[in-house]
């Protein structure tokens, strides 16, 4: 089974280099984080907060129930919700969500379930090569300067939101933002994508 991992923070580019190193390499593509938002925008939708206390368990509870297809639409309980995932709702409740060592191990088993159907694939998160696959061909680990990884979130989230979740997400006691062991280190700032695709791409060969 190929699989590469690409891990970073947010804004650091990790969707659009995965994709077209996916595409490269002829490899299926897989954003880990769209579990983490379908199973935020499930607790909304429950109107689970995922801050309050016992949230931890209702939260374990609804993931393992919840069906979610992750691909191009993005599918929970088989209805199409691509364009819900990235509301300022989820963002602000996704990284309190993917804290939860429940909800956490359920989506890492599906992340590799994914990969033993599809064969194996290039797929991006925040733990894929520390956790998920740790044994994976090529663990990257992308950075970009702070005010670049704003500029390129902007329309998304402010840089508040996003410099709050970089936190939640490399402090949390589970899976942490990490470099993995044995990834290389690509820094993205003011680099055209062909270039940082290709120099991913020639680690392989
Ligand atoms: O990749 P994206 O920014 O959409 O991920 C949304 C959130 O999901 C992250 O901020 C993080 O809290 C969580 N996540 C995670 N582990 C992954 C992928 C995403 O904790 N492998």
């Amino acid at each position: 089974m190929r699989v590469v991992a690409i891990d970073g923070p947010v804004g650091s580019g990790k969707s659009t280099v995965a994709k077209a190193v996916a595409e490269r390499l002829d490899l299926p593509y897989m954003e880990s984080g769209a579990m983490y938002r379908v199973a935020a925008l499930a607790a909304l939708r429950r109107g689970i907060d995922p801050e309050a206390e016992g949230a931890a368990d209702a939260l374990t509870e609804l993931v393992a129930e919840v069906d979610m297809e992750v691909g191009d639409r993005v599918l929970l309980d088989g209805v199409d919700v691509t364009a819900d995932l990235r509301s300022k709702q989820v963002g602000r409740a996704v990284s309190a969500v993917a804290a939860m060592p429940g909800v956490r191990s359920e989506l890492v088993r599906r992340q590799r379930e994914w990969a033993e159907e599809h064969g194996g694939g290039v797929i991006e998160g925040r733990d894929i090569g520390s956790v998920v696959f740790p044994d994976a061909e090529l663990k990257v680990f992308l950075t970009a300067s702070a005010g670049e990884r704003a500029r390129r979130r902007e329309l998304d989230e402010t840089a508040d939101d996003l410099a709050r979740r970089d936190l939640l997400d490399s402090t949390r006691a589970v899976s942490p933002l990490i470099v993995p062991q044995g990834a290389v280190v690509v820094d993205t700032t003011a680099r055209p994508i062909d270039e940082v695709v290709d120099e991913i791409v020639a680690m392989l060969k």
